[in-house]
């Protein structure tokens, strides 16, 4: 008899594919279902990345295009992060202090398989992407859990730690602009985060996934800026959200050299490295993000702006974030708290999908997500819908 490993019995149901499965049982039931759900880029990559992309493979001077990436890689993409680091947060870094990534979802994990042994305790801030969590799972090692309380501006409360889980912890996950609430981060939060790991010895991974996806003005800091924190800290950035790159799976991990080698030494030993097309590309995107990100962000905050606009006037309050894509919404009071309940009815009765607070751990109960990554007209027809449904 084959059967599976405990560590995946373990796993909690993954978010996402539960909701699928909702959505293909509504379908199926004839329901005429739109989807609010998922946080995956409707806007097309940038011409420029998709461009280069397509030269360098079809480049027939470059004899190594076809190649493993980790073993003829493209300095130009590590350069442009350091270039990037530089210009956009004024942050030197080092080749040491950089790894190319598939994606912050597989580093993530990577990370956790590098420096936990069976046993150790990992701190993820909740709620929060499930990942961190599911990173502790596969190395064997124990999650606890930080909530982030909205009376604390949802910011982890370190004094609130036990002094147990400080000693036994090796890593604390973080990600400001916040998936799923919101919430976005000061430097003075970061410099707090970062005492923190010196303290007790935790690295600070800091998930800055939404790092450009912001409105109004508001600019993201990084952990980096931090004085020192490159001693206990690193910073995933990812490609996807950025620069509508989800389906590329490019990023990269950037910090204290000690974990950037353990990542790397994961990798080495699981994945070939990223195609090399696909490294240029990622170094047109880095190099271009000025010009290619006020444009990305106009549409998500006209977006946004439509959604908060509509539903407040609707009678259901929510709040306008200024950064992600998200909006992080309380469910409507008939419903008691139970973001299951909202969700669900929501899907049966008027077919708009919107993913539970739940989903993102027992801190989001009450909140649902609300993704604006869908085109214009759906948003507009799953407004009026949900406007009516919660009225
Ligand atoms: C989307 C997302 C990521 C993953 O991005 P990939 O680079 O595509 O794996 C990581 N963290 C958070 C919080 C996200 O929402």
């Amino acid at each position: 008899m084959i059967t599976i490993a405990e560590r995946l019995q373990k796993l909690p149901p993954y978010l996402f594919v539960d909701l699928r499965q909702k959505i293909q049982a509504a379908k199926a039931r004839g329901v005429d279902v739109i989807s609010l759900g998922i946080g995956d880029p409707d806007i097309p990559t940038p011409d420029p990345v998709v461009d280069t992309l397509v030269q360098a493979i079809q480049n027939p001077e470059d004899p190594d295009r076809h190649r493993y990436g980790c073993d003829i890689p493209v300095e130009d993409f590590p350069q442009a992060v350091l270039d990037f680091y530089q210009r956009r947060y004024g942050v030197p870094l080092s080749d040491d202090q950089v790894a190319t990534t598939l994606g912050s979802k597989d580093a993530i994990v990577k990370l956790a398989l590098g420096i936990l042994n069976p046993g150790d305790i990992g701190i993820a801030a909740s709620p929060g992407y499930p990942t961190y969590n599911i990173g502790h799972v596969c190395a064997s090692a124990t999650t606890y859990y930080a909530p982030l309380l909205r009376e604390n501006d949802f910011y982890v409360d370190f004094d609130a730690i036990p002094d147990e889980i400080k000693r036994l912890a090796k890593v604390l996950w973080i990600n400001y602009p916040n998936n799923p609430t919101t919430a976005t981060a000061d430097l003075d939060f970061f410099e707090r985060a970062v005492e923190f790991g010196r303290q007790n010895s935790i690295l600070i991974a800091h998930d800055n996934a939404y790092s450009e996806n912001t409105y109004d003005g508001y600019r993201s800091p990084s952990i980096l800026q931090v004085d020192g924190a490159a001693e206990v800290a690193v910073e995933f950035f990812s490609l996807s959200k950025a620069f509508n790159m989800t389906g590329w799976r490019l990023g990269f991990v950037v910090g204290t050299p000690t974990a950037v080698s353990a990542v790397k030494t994961v990798k080495d030993n699981v994945d070939n490295g990223s195609l090399r097309a696909l490294q240029f590309a990622g170094a047109k995107a880095l190099s271009i993000a000025d010009e290619v990100t006020p444009a990305i962000n106009a549409v998500y905050q006209k977006r946004r702006d439509m959604v908060v606009d509509s539903l407040t006037a609707g009678g259901w309050a929510v709040e306008r974030p200024k950064a992600t894509m998200y909006i992080w919404a309380p469910v409507p009071d008939r419903f008691n708290g139970s973001s299951r309940a909202f969700a669900t009815a929501l899907l049966e009765e008027v077919g708009v999908v919107v993913t539970p607070g739940l989903g993102y751990g027992q801190w989001s109960e009450g909140y649902c997500r609300i993704s604006l990554t869908y085109p214009d007209e759906v948003i507009k027809e799953a407004i009026s819908r949900i406007r009516d449904f919660a009225r």
